[in-house]
């Protein structure tokens, strides 16, 4: 699979950076209008902007949470533009040091939007200099060291934060006490993946039937990115093996091709549903267990790959690790092993 790499990479990276080929960056939605799904979160957005911007006030601070690809930096460019302001994107490990985070912070101008994605992997100390910035719009700085130290207090202009993060439990309390709404973004239908795959084949001047378009989008696990990611795939094939038309029969067969079935699955998914059955006869197993035996990186099986695992059922998390179910050995076209607790029953039955 020689594109494996980069299209994991892809899927796992967030933000502007995994999306910095022009092409990408182009398909972003910059209007609420041109982001589809998401209607709840869209709904209670335009209410709390308008408020807002009626009392002339900056938006309240808002996190994001979901997993990667699903259009959080999209959502937060968007309410940006919306509120007619200026974004300014960063991340939690980019910012290392209290000092970094104060540049950022009075750089920015009333009104901007300060996104941080990957707001769990802030330190310690940058959050604490988070905490007065959104709550009282404050810096505080210690001048000189020693018994002679002291702190002053340094205006900021009110600004909005946006926390994008694909861990809300990771967050600490105080810093996710201080967000005034917090939004989850779900996994997209195929209609509403559709739609964006549809807007996508436009910009690429591609043509793409519904039919096609739906193809792609059943096999986009629920989110944007990988849509995005397997139209190109789709129309490489419409332009080289068919007449340049993205058909349902064109997707299968491109998609086919990159490993990626009906469902979505990709070569690291099936790696995955297989050394759970093979190795570990369906489970349970843990985490770290799962990925030492695959040789995939923990953090990416837990944000990348089980939520769309566990969507479909063919995974059950338990107190004592992650378990294959039956609709996971159907898909594999695997027998499930018999369940300890059918044979002790067939046993009890076969005693009577
Ligand atoms: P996240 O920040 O959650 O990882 P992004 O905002 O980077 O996700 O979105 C990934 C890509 O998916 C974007 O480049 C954008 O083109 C597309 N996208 C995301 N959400 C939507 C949406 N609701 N409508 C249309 N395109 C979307």
């Amino acid at each position: 699979m020689p594109d494996m790499n980069s299209e994991e990479e892809r899927l796992i990276s967030t933000g502007f950076r995994e999306d910095e080929d022009a092409a990408e960056v182009s398909l972003r939605p910059r209007t609420l209008a041109e982001y589809f799904g998401q209607e709840k979160i869209k709904e209670s957005l335009s209410i709390y902007m308008q408020a807002a911007m009626e009392r002339h006030e900056p938006l309240d601070h808002l996190l994001l949470y979901g997993p990667p690809g699903l259009g959080k930096t999209t959502l937060a460019g968007i309410i940006a533009a919306e509120m007619g302001h200026n974004i300014r994107v960063t991340s939690g490990p980019a910012i290392e040091r209290p000092g970094d985070l104060a540049s950022i912070l009075t750089n920015l101008n009333a009104g901007d939007v300060l996104f941080i994605d990957e707001i769990h992997r802030l330190s310690h100390a940058v959050e604490e200099v988070l905490y007065p910035a959104m709550e009282d719009y404050a810096l505080d700085i210690m001048i000189g060291k020693g018994p002679s130290a002291r702190s002053i207090r340094l205006d900021l202009p009110k600004f909005t934060l946006i926390g994008a993060t694909t861990r809300a439990g990771m967050l600490t309390s105080p810093l996710r006490a201080r967000f005034g709404i917090t939004f989850r973004l779900e996994p997209y239908s195929p209609e509403e993946l559709a739609t964006i795959v549809i807007r996508t084949a436009h910009l690429f001047k591609t043509d793409c039937d519904r039919e096609g378009a739906l193809e792609i989008a059943r096999r986009s696990r629920g989110t944007p990115r990988v849509a995005n990611r397997l139209i190109r795939r789709a129309r490489d094939f419409a332009q080289v093996r068919a007449n340049g038309v993205i058909t349902r029969e064109v997707a299968q067969s491109a998609l086919d091709m990159q490993g990626v079935d009906p469902l979505g699955l990709d070569d690291v998914d099936r790696k995955l549903l297989h050394v759970m059955a093979e190795k570990f006869t369906g489970g349970p197993v843990g985490l770290d267990t799962l990925a030492a035996s695959t040789g995939e990186d923990a953090g990416t099986i837990e944000d990348v790959y089980e939520p769309y695992l566990l969507q479909l059922g063919f995974l059950m998390r338990t107190p004592r690790g992650r378990v294959l179910t039956r609709a996971a050995y159907e898909h594999m076209g695997m027998a499930m092993p018999g369940n300890p607790e059918d044979q002790s029953d067939g046993q009890l039955r076969m005693n009577l």
